[in-house]
């Protein structure tokens, strides 16, 4: 995925004009790419490598970079729409996401969730109810991370809402219509100590999976957005950006405790200090 500063066919790399318009292209000895401002060889991005730069025949100037996880997630083919990448930093650090832990997920969608846990170097379980969704999920997940990550990635065909077949989850990450109706299924699927992060866009959906978590053993439960607010910098211009993506979606997350017991206690608010 890094390497060195050549570039080589069949990588992907993603190109920038001036005005930041950003376009992801696959490399072929031999073919083109085209746009508003004229055509490049792509045998001319190869030459000029990594961080290099490029002159169409309409004279406009792309810069070459690899493109990052985040570049490949808002460009890549989807069907159900994308968590985009300020959520997902959000959700790797909430449901504390580490090489080797045992993840489940639902719906999967297009991939771009999954793909940020197996980055992050978690075996991921994922539940999708649509194959053509799941097929390109499975698709964006080879082409970005190559096919060695299917050693830590199955997604099964089915609902969540009907149950889990798998124990010892360390972590549950759910972005379905309705969390609430898998929130039970986590109190066998999850380890004690486990992380449930659901990404619901709604308020009522928070309220009822608050309600939810809150009759299972659940505690340290909580609610936040992630709000991502460009700043324009331009001499003696520095103002926030005249516009901000200002609703993705409620990120609610809970800690799973042993047993339900009558003792447990009773989940605690927001009181995660963020
Ligand atoms: N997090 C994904 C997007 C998920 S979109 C990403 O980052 O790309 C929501 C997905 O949930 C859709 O693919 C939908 O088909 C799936 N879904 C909806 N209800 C479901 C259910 N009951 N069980 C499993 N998947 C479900």
């Amino acid at each position: 995925m890094t390497g060195s500063a050549q570039l080589a066919s069949g990588e992907r790399v993603l190109l920038f004009d001036r005005k930041d318009r950003r376009y992801v292209i696959t490399l072929a000895a031999g073919a083109e790419f085209h746009s508003h401002t004229g055509i490049v060889a792509h045998d001319a991005i190869i030459a000029a490598g990594e961080g290099g730069r490029v002159r169409t025949t309409g004279n406009a100037e792309y810069t070459i970079m690899r493109p990052t996880l985040s570049d490949f997630v808002v460009k890549m083919p989807r069907g159900a729409q994308v968590i985009y990448p300020k959520d997902l930093g959000a959700i790797l650090m909430l449901a504390d996401v580490s090489p080797g832990a045992r993840v489940f997920e639902s719906g999967v969608g297009s991939g771009a969730l999954s793909m940020t846990l197996l980055r992050a170097g978690a075996d991921v379980v994922g539940y999708e109810i649509r194959e053509d969704f799941r097929n390109r999920a499975i698709g964006n997940i080879e082409s970005f991370l190559g096919a060695d990550a299917f050693d830590r990635y199955r997604v099964e065909l089915r609902d969540a809402y009907d149950g889990i077949d798998e124990s010892g989850f360390d972590r549950m990450v759910l972005d379905l219509p309705e969390p609430w109706q898998v929130a039970p299924h986590a109190v066998d699927a999850m380890r004690p100590g486990g992380i449930l992060v659901a990404y619901t866009p709604s308020v009522a959906q928070v309220m009822q999976l608050r309600a939810a978590l809150q009759r299972l053993p659940f505690t340290m439960i909580a609610t936040l957005e992630v709000l991502h607010r460009g700043w324009y910098v331009e001499g003696e211009a520095v103002r926030p950006d005249h516009r901000m993506v200002a609703h993705t979606a409620f990120l609610t997350h809970a800690r799973l405790l042993a047993g339900p017991g009558p003792e447990r206690p009773v989940a605690a608010g927001d009181k995660s200090g963020h």
